[in-house]
């Protein structure tokens, strides 16, 4: 069965073709998940090595009067002009993965990001805050060091504009916002919803342009991030935290980004915006086929993935 599904956030399109999983590999599917130490003497993200780094922005004391998370400025960062450019180093040790931090961890790192994004928002020169996450090889990142990034944009670029005025337009025309629109659709479905609580809810997205992609949605329709109630954002950071280990029981250690969708800056109180996380495993590498129709090949469909993650979640405690 071959489907066609239109992504409503940015309009790009998913063919699930879940026959593809079954092709022959004749190469190694993905490179291997390699293990680490929990400090690495060479690595410039753990303790010991802060003169590598840039300057410290702001940091989270650690016992034993060191750190146990800290921001650094970005040492290769994106745009010339230095305006916001922060590396979240979000644990002290090396070896860490979303999945294997405690919950109290991913709630403490999540109070970083919010604290960052704030400082971030405040400024002149930043139109909008992004706060996102590279883990593992594949993913973009160039560390092992648990770490996330922010980037405070000096303009918002076209694809941005676009996205934004998609929630706009919703809204305009269905008087809720998308993100809510999406979450009643879901929840109604069941098919695709992994958890839920009072304060958020977890699915497996309709459209999913990356197999098994998670995301984590609020309850209440909350445009800002940021500005959310804390029992919002520590529900948040929770499911993040279970939804993460899902992800790793089902199909073990994979290279994954996290972003942080929150309100653009001047749109804290936008009614057309919810904040919400996106987990994106990267397991899919794109082929001529993507690069020739803009169309993504997702072998996965959210269904299948949903049964996975929800079966992983009944073995946690
Ligand atoms: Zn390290």
């Amino acid at each position: 069965m071959v489907e066609y599904r239109e992504d409503p956030v940015t309009g790009v399109w998913v063919l699930y073709a879940p026959q593809r999983a079954k092709r022959p590999q004749g190469y190694a599917p993905r490179a291997a998940w390699v293990e680490a130490p929990p400090h690495d003497p060479a690595c410039p993200f753990c303790p010991g090595n802060e003169h590598l780094v840039p300057p410290e922005v702001e940091r989270v004391p650690g016992p034993s009067g060191g750190w146990a998370l800290r921001s650094v400025w970005n040492g290769f960062p994106v745009f010339r002009d230095p305006g916001v450019q922060e590396v979240i180093v979000d644990h002290a040790r090396h070896d860490l993965t979303l999945a294997t931090m405690s919950r109290e961890d991913v709630r403490v790192a999540m109070g970083l990001y919010r604290r960052r994004l704030l400082a971030a928002r405040s400024r002149e020169d930043v139109a909008a805050p992004l706060l996102f996450r590279n883990e593992g090889s594949g993913s973009g990142a160039s560390q092992r060091h648990p770490h996330a990034q922010l980037v405070g944009l000096p303009t918002v670029p076209g694809p941005l504009e676009t996205r934004w005025r998609s929630f706009r337009a919703h809204h305009d025309r269905e008087g809720m916002a998308l993100l809510a629109s999406l979450r009643e659709r879901e929840r109604e479905a069941r098919e695709r919803v992994l958890f839920e609580d009072r304060h958020v809810i977890v699915f497996a997205p309709r459209v999913s342009r990356a197999s098994h992609e998670i995301w984590v949605v609020p309850q209440r329709d909350e445009p800002c991030f940021e500005h959310s109630a804390e029992a919002t954002r520590e529900a948040a950071a929770d499911a993040l935290s279970r939804a993460s280990q899902a992800l790793t029981a089902a199909l073990g250690p994979v290279p994954c980004n996290l972003v942080l969708h929150t309100a653009p800056k001047g749109s804290e109180k936008d009614p057309g915006f919810v904040w919400y996380l996106e987990v994106v495993p990267r397991i899919l590498t794109p082929g001529g086929f993507e690069l020739a129709t803009g169309v993504i090949i997702n072998e996965t469909t959210p269904e299948a993935a949903a049964t996975r993650l929800r079966a992983a979640l009944g073995h946690q405690h």
